[in-house]
């Protein structure tokens, strides 16, 4: 397909080794632990690793927040001729990132005009993740019927919300429209909750879920695996921070753990936060993110509650698509046209030619070594954390691994994406997981009543007129 972009038009067939750029927020995964750590090491982005400090990413595009540039000083703008459409990461994530959405375009335009300061550039950030270790992430909104749950089985997590926004939540119906309006009331009401309430609130909470984690606490009723998973994580989340009502996301949002190797995407304005493992991440050229909880920086609390879509339900899992007939090298293509990832797996004793790209490509040596070679004779060795950028229409690369080697040589590369019509992370296709929820719903009813209608309704089947046995007491 036609590429989106014009890039320079300079001869420049050789692929060029690439110096990232390390950020050390406070959440990274500390000294040599961190992946992020030793591949800054073996580009020579760093001399040494800090065993007590965060390293958690590594910036491989020309976003102006942190530029790569080539070994040899120049920066990889000037090389590819422009920006980028897309910016390439790994994240080692030790704690708890920031409860985030990223707006789409218009809304960009709009937070960058207004504030500056807080919305770098004027982009939309779409958002891949691709697991290299297992990996926690909170994903989107729960179902609306998991959220009920949770607000009738823990009552202090019922006080933070207004009683008008849980009506909404029990007599909602079955209609996907009157459900996101629900789900909208309670994720406004809970965040506009007033600090004092929710930390009174969250301390009673905790100390109810440590009671219940001990093994001498006998429970009322066998809990449901995902209930105590939610708990288990909730109060994982107030230890990394404390006093903040953030930790109650589990709540809302579904909680997931992905395998190496799987993958999900976050479309703009969908609410996550990713909590601890290893990632490589793509997304559109910026830097843009609106940030509602679990985290000391700015937190645009109307920004997000405005932005969001409302819907509910995981995003697709899937563990990549084979591509150009070669199943060594898996695909995962988003929606987005801005980016799309290869991950390209050679075992000991084989080799593989990548084909000839009409964009450029950035890739990372993920593990294992081994060799490059291409027409042009150029050779490079290839070493876990070692980027390089490939320009465009580059000579078709061969990668080959000695049979000597004990593990395969796994890379990373992304670049433009050429499958737009092929995505395999938005759609049910063979080899994906569609996430279905904590557990299976009752078909729904038809035809369909009118909202309030059928609340009543459910009330009156129950034989019993007395909301307080629907609505949790606060
Ligand atoms: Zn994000």
């Amino acid at each position: 397909m036609a590429s989106q972009h014009t890039y320079s038009t300079e001869s420049k067939s050789n692929i060029l080794p690439l110096r990232p750029v390390v950020k050390d927020y406070a959440w990274g995964i500390r000294g040599l632990d961190s992946r992020v750590a030793r591949y800054a090491l073996e580009s020579g982005v760093i001399d040494e690793v800090d065993p007590d400090a965060p390293y958690a990413e590594l910036w491989l595009g020309t976003h102006p927040s942190g530029p790569a540039t080539i070994r040899d000083g120049t920066s990889l703008e000037h090389a590819v001729g422009g920006q980028l459409p897309f910016m390439f990461k790994v994240l080692s994530a030790g704690k708890a990132l920031s409860i985030q959405a990223h707006p789409c375009k218009s809304l960009a335009r709009e937070l960058h005009r207004d504030n500056p300061s807080e919305y770098a550039d004027d982009n939309h950030k779409p958002e891949l993740a691709v697991a290299l270790t297992p990996f926690e992430a909170m994903c989107g909104f729960r179902r609306l019927e998991e959220i009920a749950i949770l607000i009738k089985k823990h009552p202090e997590f019922a006080a933070c919300i207004s009683n008008e926004a849980k009506l909404k939540v029990f007599l909602c119906s079955q209609e996907d429209e009157d459900k996101r309006a629900a789900l909208r009331s309670l994720f406004q009401s809970f965040m506009s909750c007033p600090k004092e309430t929710s930390s009174r609130h969250l301390k009673v909470l905790l100390k109810r879920l440590q009671k219940e984690q001990s093994c001498d606490f006998v429970h009322p009723h066998e809990e449901p695996p995902w209930e105590r998973k939610c708990a288990r994580a909730i109060l994982r989340l107030a230890q990394q921070f404390p006093g903040d009502s953030g930790a109650m996301a589990p709540f809302l949002l579904n909680y997931l753990l992905i395998a190496p190797g799987e993958s999900f995407f976050m479309a703009a304005n969908e609410p996550h936060a990713y909590v601890a493992g290893e990632i490589i991440e793509c997304m559109a050229c910026s830097d843009n993110v609106v940030r509602a909880g679990l985290t000391p920086k700015f937190k645009d609390v109307d920004n997000l509650v405005g932005m969001l879509t409302y819907s509910m339900g995981g995003p697709t899992i899937n563990a990549g698509t084979p591509a150009y007939g070669d199943d060594r090298i898996m695909r995962y293509t988003p929606p987005t046209k801005e980016f799309e990832v290869m991950v390209i797996t050679c075992n000991p004793g084989e080799d593989i030619t990548l084909p000839r790209l009409p964009v450029p490509a950035i890739f990372i040596v993920i593990e294992g070594s081994g060799n490059t070679d291409n027409e042009d004779g150029q050779r490079l060795v290839m070493r876990p954390g070692r980027s390089y950028y490939m320009p465009s229409n580059c000579p078709p690369l061969t990668i080959a691994v000695n049979s000597s080697k004990h593990g395969p040589l796994r890379i990373a590369l992304a670049h433009e994406n050429q499958h737009i019509d092929q995505p395999n992370l938005s759609t049910s296709t063979a080899g994906t997981k569609t996430w279905s929820g904590e557990f299976a719903l009752p078909p729904a009813p038809s035809p369909s009543p009118k909202c309030a209608r059928n609340g009543l309704d459910r009330l009156k089947e129950n034989g019993n007129g007395n909301r307080e046995l629907h609505i949790p007491p606060i």
